[in-house]
């Protein structure tokens, strides 16, 4: 394959990547970061495909992107689904920390997307944006916030605040204990 093709192949599956990433209404800096293409490209490429289809919906969000761990564990729901996605970025080889967190391959957003979409069919009411989940694969790759243990008593697995100490039991079976105990 001539140099060029395989740079046209590239910019082609970047551009791909970008429009997945615009119909999860994802925000510019985040798809920026993900693809590297340009702020001025990704805005083109939204009101050229996106802005004016009647069919989708999408809304673009302005302002910062997440970036509270906490947010994940406000309540069991959303600790929950939290822990279901957690755990496709695990099956997709995501969490390897072996590769350098830095560098963003196309492979590797593909792959995050794919693992969102996953966990958006699986669920009727999806509580996670694309935004939300994107901040949990950074969070849970640093592995200073957050971070997936076993419960001792019914051995779910489930996101912990690495900064608060440890409980004895899940957010599930701790208001059975107390059930139980009252
Ligand atoms: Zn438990």
């Amino acid at each position: 394959m001539r140099i060029t093709d395989d740079r046209y192949t590239r910019d082609r599956l970047k551009l791909d990547l970008a429009l997945r990433l615009i119909r999860h209404e994802a925000r510019t800096c985040t798809i920026r970061q993900i693809t590297t293409l340009s702020g001025d490209r990704i805005r083109k490429l939204y009101r050229a495909y996106v802005a004016h289809d009647s069919d989708t919906q999408v809304r673009r969000h302005r302002g910062k992107s997440p970036s509270q761990p906490a947010w994940f564990l406000r309540n069991a729901e959303t600790r929950r689904q939290a822990a279901v996605l957690g755990g496709l970025f695990g099956l997709c080889g995501l969490l390897e920390t072996t590769t350098e967190p830095a560098v963003v391959s196309l492979r590797w957003g593909a792959l995050f997307c794919s693992a969102f979409e996953t966990y958006l069919r699986a669920h009727s009411d999806p509580c996670i944006s694309l935004e939300h989940a994107w901040c949990l694969l950074l969070a849970l790759r640093r592995q200073q916030e957050l971070h997936f243990a076993q419960c001792p008593r019914c051995e779910t697995l489930g996101l912990i605040d690495r900064l608060k100490p440890a409980t004895a039991a899940c957010g599930w079976c701790a208001p059975l204990r107390q059930a139980v105990a009252a």
